[in-house]
């Protein structure tokens, strides 16, 4: 049986102050809460607050991005040990924002995986296809594309220790989710995928990422291959963002 996780990428959004409050609710929305992990992701700047504020709490905090060196002459970067001393649990890695405004190649997301794992940090690792790939049909060849580089070379016991999240580029900030079967069908790909490469991958957790809101988590979450929701747009509000992690609710309140 494997854990459910909701977890929310706030991206370029929310200063200190912002996210403080925010956490500070949404402590008191999750205590006692065991039916999912949450995660929250705020920017650099907020990610001790935030993380000094959900402390004893069930919400666990990531970074959206992490550099493989320890230190080094890298303006603007953040090493996977200074997210550790920040408080993080988990880093989030190829973002497809990353991939198209920074450069992100499937190589630089291995060594950033390989520096988040051997810091002790749980890496949510996206993928997923633009719509240009899922029209022409390469839906499966850019999955396995980004599969093979991004998580080249590791062992089966590193690999147990990640979390895919299937992002397709074309569902992301657009208000365009791909249909529940739509996003379990690559799920389930990537989970052969992973069958081939690290053996049994019946434990790995694959969230599903792009405008997920209140309204669709329950259709998502009831598919078997769907283990949660890497969650943007959505995830900035409280009000929505535990909607969505109270998605047991929403299914019941389903007619
Ligand atoms: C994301 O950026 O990971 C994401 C899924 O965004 P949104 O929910 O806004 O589509």
């Amino acid at each position: 049986m494997r854990h459910p996780v909701i977890a929310g990428n706030w991206k370029m959004h929310k200063t200190i102050a912002q996210g403080v409050a925010f956490a500070r609710q949404l402590k008191a929305r999750v205590a006692g809460l065991h039916h999912c992990d949450v995660v929250i992701a705020p920017p650099f700047t907020a990610l001790a607050a935030v993380a000094d504020t959900v402390r004893d709490s069930p919400i666990a905090v990531a970074a959206q991005d992490v550099h493989w060196d320890r230190e080094g002459a890298h303006t603007g970067d953040v090493s996977a040990g200074m997210i550790v001393e920040a408080g993080c649990s988990h880093v989030i890695i190829g973002h497809s924002e990353r991939r198209q405004e920074h450069g992100e190649t499937d190589e630089t997301v291995n060594r950033k995986l390989r520096a988040a794992l051997a810091a002790g940090l749980v890496p949510i690792v996206c993928v997923g296809e633009t719509l240009r790939d899922r029209d022409a049909g390469r839906t499966e060849d850019v999955l396995a594309r980004q599969f093979e580089g991004g998580f080249a070379g590791l062992t089966a016991q590193d690999f147990s220790r990640i979390i895919v999240a299937y992002e397709p580029v074309w569902a992301i900030g657009t208000g365009r989710t791909a249909t529940p079967s739509m996003a379990a069908e690559s799920h389930r790909f990537l989970r052969r995928l992973a069958e081939k490469a690290f053996g049994a991958a019946a434990g790995l957790r694959i969230l599903y990422g792009g405008s997920v809101k209140p309204e669709n988590i329950a259709g998502l979450m009831a598919e078997e291959d769907i283990d949660g929701a890497l969650v943007g747009g959505a995830s900035l509000e409280v009000d929505s963002f535990s909607a969505i992690v109270n998605y047991p609710q929403a299914r019941r309140d389903q007619p």
